[in-house]
Order: structure tokens, then sequence, then C-alpha cells
């Protein structure tokens, strides 16, 4: 460390001398071992969505830590109980491996569950390995992922908030209206509202949420894969006026001829993409031109280390990137790293601006489990500057909502 201050003439400079120094320092060191928890809490207010509806939060945690007792923390999305079955799987492969080396240890993960996991919660499994890497990583750098990752575009990110879920009540309109204008009160300038309970109903919500907000918020609408082709494109059709930014998982998520023939028709642009794994799965949905907007969740796709390359691939195809985001403060942190890398397309002068989901439904899980807390200023989140991923996990949270498990 002493010789990083005496010779460093630039960041540059600085940076391979650092990452010299650490390589040799943390050279011989080894990940000990990785812990999984299964953190629940119910909710006060079940919700729901086009699919089905939750009565309680659960996720699935990793903490891989090394030898020397540095750890980092990472996040699966998907039925927690069989990501963490996924990890045990997965664990023996990245035990005694260097922390150092994320994107070798990735390709021995993925080599070894492609015969059964070229979709599904076992690359859940891996995304939550990844990313506690990543977060180990950094902090055994000493940088925050997002200068790993190729460095900052910017240092905050614009959010979105997801809610405006469906619940039991007489006046789901009024319930609908009264959440956005809240999150609009609280400085979000984009919200997104669930839809897929039926095209007429559907356009009556998102004709209230358009004139109780006015114009200057952007609103956008996600089905859950809940419409048919026809219903897809009637809805398009008839929402064509409401201003509406993306209209996301119109159609099944396997439908790839569907979603290009509806983005050949809708006037509004297309997203999709949460369920999708990996590349090779993204290749499939940008190479059939099925979206305008490319959603990966960086906890279910692959990780931070294949987000990268999705969003790579997704610039190729002049297509944007805005993360799904479900999760608690590790899953928020690592899109805002990501995202705070990204380069819209087009590129021009004044750009297109980056964004990410933040999900404002009812979690208890992500409200207390990691600190620090997110604040919303204008809309946007700054992008953690803290070393890795820049959160930790509440020991004691983390108790109280893993001790059913
Ligand atoms: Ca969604």
């Amino acid at each position: 460390m002493f010789y990083i201050n005496a010779g460093a003439k630039s960041p540059g400079i600085h940076y391979t001398i650092l990452n010299c120094i650490l390589e040799k320092e943390h050279g011989k060191m080894k990940i000990k071992g990785l812990e999984t928890y299964v953190a629940t809490q119910r909710l006060e207010t079940p919700f729901y969505f086009s699919q089905f509806g939750f009565s309680a939060r659960q996720t699935c945690l990793v903490k891989v830590i090394a030898e020397d007792g540095s750890y980092g923390w990472g996040e699966g999305y998907g039925p927690a109980s069989v990501i963490r079955a996924g990890i045990e799987f997965l664990a023996p492969l990245v035990i005694g491996e260097d922390p150092l080396h994320v994107e070798a240890i990735w390709s021995k993960m993925h080599l070894r569950s492609l015969d059964y996991a070229r979709r599904g919660v076992l690359v859940a499994a891996l995304s939550a390995i990844d990313i506690a890497l990543w977060d180990l990583r950094g902090k055994l750098l000493g940088q925050p992922v997002s200068i790993l990752l190729g460095g900052q575009r910017r240092e905050k990110v614009k959010v979105y908030a997801t809610g405006m879920y469906f619940v039991e009540t007489e006046d789901l309109v009024g319930k609908l209206v009264e959440e956005a204008r809240e999150y609009a009160s609280q400085g979000f300038q984009a919200l997104k509202m669930k839809i897929g309970l039926g095209v007429e109903t559907d356009l009556r919500h998102a004709q209230a949420l358009r004139q109780a907000l006015g114009d200057d918020v952007e609103l956008m609408v996600d089905a859950n894969h809940a419409y048919s082709l026809a219903e897809a494109i009637s809805f398009a059709r008839q929402a064509a006026g409401l201003n509406i930014s993306f209209f996301e998982e119109p159609v099944s998520p396997e439908d790839y001829e569907g979603y290009r023939e509806l983005r050949q028709r809708s006037a509004i642009p297309i997203a999709g993409g949460e369920c999708e794994y990996l590349l090779a799965g993204f290749r499939q949905l940008l190479s059939n031109r099925c979206v305008d907007i490319a959603q990966p969740d960086i906890c279910a796709a692959g990780g931070l280390t294949e987000t990268k390359r999705i969003a790579t691939l997704a610039s190729a195809f002049q297509t944007n990137l805005i993360p799904h985001s479900w999760g608690t403060g590790i899953a928020f942190a690592a899109g805002l790293h990501l995202v705070s890398t990204l380069d819209p397309v087009p590129g021009r002068l004044r750009m297109p601006e980056a964004m990410l989901e933040m999900d404002r439904s009812e979690n208890p899980l992500r409200d207390k489990l990691t600190t620090p807390q997110f604040e919303v200023v204008d809309g946007r989140v700054a992008v953690p500057t803290a070393p890795g991923l820049g959160v930790d996990v509440d020991p004691d949270y983390l108790d109280e909502f893993c001790k059913d498990e």
C-alpha cells in the first residue's frame, strides 16, 4: 500500500500498481466457504399480479468467505429454497479458488451446470455466487464494483418505481392512483404499473393513472406475459395515446415470434427479458428483434459477469438495457453498479438516460436487511462508492428473517 501513493502519477497507473500488489498479496488467498440464507417475511397486505399472488417475500442470499475472513454477498432471483440447493451444488467448484479470478470461476460453474441449466434457477444460483464474488473482489482490491466493471459513465442512476400491484379492495383504481401519486411526490419521474387483468380493465387503469399524473411523469405497463398476441396488439393500439414509455412482457417469454410481430405493430416500445437467461438466451431475444428494451435480472440471468456481456450484445443490436430488479439491497446495488457503466444507444450529445428498476411494493427484507438504505433524490440514486457492492447485511435482521429456516 505504501508504494502506491509514493509513485502513482495518474489514476490508471495507481490502479494498475494497486492491482499488481493486491494480486501478489492475495494471490494465494482462497475461498474458504459459502453460506446460504433463505430470508422470509410475511406481508401486511398480500398483493397479486397477473400470474399469482404474494403473502410473503422470500429470497436466497449467499455469503462467499475468503480465508482471511473477508466476504462478499450475492442474491438469487427465483424460488429461494431451490436456489439454495443450486448454490450447494455449485459450492464445491468455488471453494479453494482465488476470489480475484471471478470470470474464471464463472466459467467453471457454467460448464459444470450447462447440461442441466441452459435456463432456470440453477443459473440464478450461479448468478448469486457470481455477484458475491464481484463484491468480495471489490473489497479485496479496495474498489467499487462499478470501477471493476469498466468505470462509471454516471454517478447517479435514474430509477423508476415499480408498484401498482393488485390488492383485494372495493376501489382498485383509487388504490392504484393514490399509490402512483405517492411515488411521484417522492420524486420518482417514472413509474411502472401492473396490467394483465384483461384489456378493457387494464386500459381503464392506465387511463386513470395518466390522467392523475399528468404528462410530466413517465408511465410504463407490465403485463407479466398475461396477454395473447391479439390482446397485446389490441392494448398497444388502444393505449397509443397514453404516452406509455414501454410495454413490458406483453406475451409469453417463449413466444419470440409473437414478440417480433407485436413490436412491428406497436407504437409503444416493447420491453422484456426478465425470464431470459445467459448470453445465448438474450441472443435469441435480440436476434429475433423481439424487444426495444432488454431487461435481464442480474440475480438470474448469469450474475454481473454475464449481464455485462448481455449489455454489450444488446448494444450491438442497438437495444438498451434496463435491468429487472426485485430483490434486496444486494440485487439493487448490483444493478446500480452495472447501469452506471452502460452507454445507452443511440450515442449522441444528449443521450437517452440509463435507468434501473426500483421495486416499491411491500418488502420488509429489502427495507431492513441491508445497509445503507438507498435514497431517491430527484428520481435518481447515487451509485455506492465503498469497495465491492457497497452494501452489507444487518446480522440482527438476518437472524430474524431466517429464524424459521
Ligand atoms: Ca416485470
